[in-house]
């Protein structure tokens, strides 16, 4: 068998050529993808130009092995999966998270007063807030019409320009500013978006979608950063983007799913690719992770593929999921606030995050599984550990484990300034996620403990 870093040498060099192509897709995607609504759509399109066939919730299923299938709940989760023809073995799982952090425009969506008018907006998430200060905003979601026909008919909207912005205060008015102040969200973080009675925010997203303002009848808006992804660095190393947390993640293991299944005739797992609405806000929704949409699905391919109880339990047992949900980069300005010992860099690979407290699912048996993923896919892999006096986050794969108990491992790619409005990155990282999950998905079976 060839060395490990030989493999990996080999493999750096053709990356070299093509790591920042497969990056810059990525951005495309993520820019194209201002809310889970979008990208659960592109992910969609994508999943349908492959062949995929959608099925319905409402109805029962039919499928076939060898076919590929995908189904959505809100229009903001995803799970996709193929078939192959055995199907001996379990469920190789990916999941991940179509949401992040935003501002939500509350229904009544403005307030005039002072000249201006201002979106009125609550927090979706667990946003950073001084980022989004003096930024470009554009306002995107879905929206909810009478159609001609007088039916209710659900429809994405994505102004794109910047709508909005929420300018600071000079300096001159607050001599402290740069001493760390709090900020009154209800009032500072209301982004102007036109002169004073001027215009709504409906009648800008009814000439968008060339309708009439009185056919919409209800919103899910968010106020987004109107920034697109970009390279930097002294040899474009480096990327920022907005929704880095988790449409990296999303978009990557989306890649290596469909690479993975071009030899699904050989599979003995059935690959499921999945992504989630509502991680930031707890997934406690009928879309988000803590729901019954993976448990369902996944018992209705069984039930489907007329495999009796007893039988999707043992399937279960041989099943994986990986989790995989960005993780934070030792930032070189506050070293002090990580583990001393376990420090992930940017460009350095992929992250398992491990707990004691188990907020991350990560155990020996699933760190040498994926670890041995990582080494035949020639990924490089790093560990997270909190630093024992910080609290720390929480992600996807403890919560979906309380609906499908299966073995799991928490992943991420390494990344700065987690859930503020522009992230940032490595380059050179989103390929080796896509390298992992298609090792993951072509493994024969993950050994029972
Ligand atoms: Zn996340």
């Amino acid at each position: 068998m060839e060395d490990f870093t030989e493999i990996f040498m080999k493999k750096e060099k053709t990356d070299k050529a093509n790591q920042n192509d497969f990056s810059s897709e990525m951005l495309q995607f993520i820019e194209q993808s201002p809310t889970c609504f979008h990208a659960t759509k592109n992910i969609k399109n994508l999943l349908c130009e492959k062949g995929f066939s959608e099925l319905s919730e409402q109805n029962p299923w039919k499928i076939k092995h060898g076919e590929r299938y995908f189904v959505t709940r809100g229009d903001s989760s995803i799970i996709a999966f193929a078939l192959p023809q055995k199907c001996n073995g379990g469920f190789a799982i990916v999941a991940s998270h179509t949401d992040s952090p935003a501002l939500k425009i509350k229904e009544g969506g403005e307030k005039n007063e002072l000249g201006v008018c201002r979106l009125n907006v609550e927090k979706y998430g667990g946003l950073l807030l001084s980022p989004w200060f003096d930024r470009p905003l554009s306002v995107a979601g879905r929206v909810a019409i009478r159609s001609k026909n007088g039916k209710i008919e659900m429809r994405l909207a994505d102004i794109r320009r910047p709508l909005a912005l929420i300018p600071s205060l000079a300096i001159h008015f607050d001599r402290n500013a740069n001493d760390g102040k709090k900020i009154d969200f209800q009032n500072e973080m209301l982004p102007v978006f036109s002169e004073e009675g001027e215009r709504s925010i409906l009648d800008a997203i009814s000439e968008h979608l060339k309708i009439k303002k009185t056919d919409i009848l209800a919103t899910d808006l968010f106020v987004y950063n109107a920034e697109r992804g970009f390279f930097w660095g002294a040899q474009n190393e480096f990327l920022s983007s907005p929704r880095l947390d988790d449409l990296e993640c999303a978009w990557t293991t989306l890649q290596g799913f469909l690479d993975s299944i071009v030899t699904l005739e050989e599979m003995q797992n059935i690959p499921v690719y999945a992504t989630f609405d509502n991680e930031e806000v707890g997934s406690m929704t009928r879309q988000g992770a803590d729901s019954t949409f993976l448990s369902e699905t996944l018992e209705r391919i069984s039930i489907s593929l007329k495999k009796n109880r007893e039988e999707h339990f043992c399937a279960l047992a041989r099943s994986f999921l990986v989790s995989a949900d960005n993780a934070h980069a030792l930032h070189p300005a506050h070293a002090h606030l990580f583990d001393p010992v376990n420090r992930p860099l940017v460009n350095k690979g992929i992250v398992a995050k491990l707990n004691a407290a188990q907020k991350y699912t990560t155990d020996s048996i699933s760190l040498a599984l994926f670890k041995d993923f990582c080494q035949k896919a020639a990924v490089p892999l790093q560990i997270f550990t909190n630093n024992s006096n910080v609290a720390g986050g929480s992600t996807l794969g403890n919560i979906s484990q309380t609906h499908v108990s299966v073995r799991s491992i928490d992943v991420g790619l390494p990344q700065w300034a987690m859930h503020s409005p522009l992230e940032s990155a490595g380059a050179k990282d989103p390929i080796f996620m896509k390298r992992a999950t298609e090792a993951f998905f072509k493994a024969d079976e993950f050994p029972l403990d």
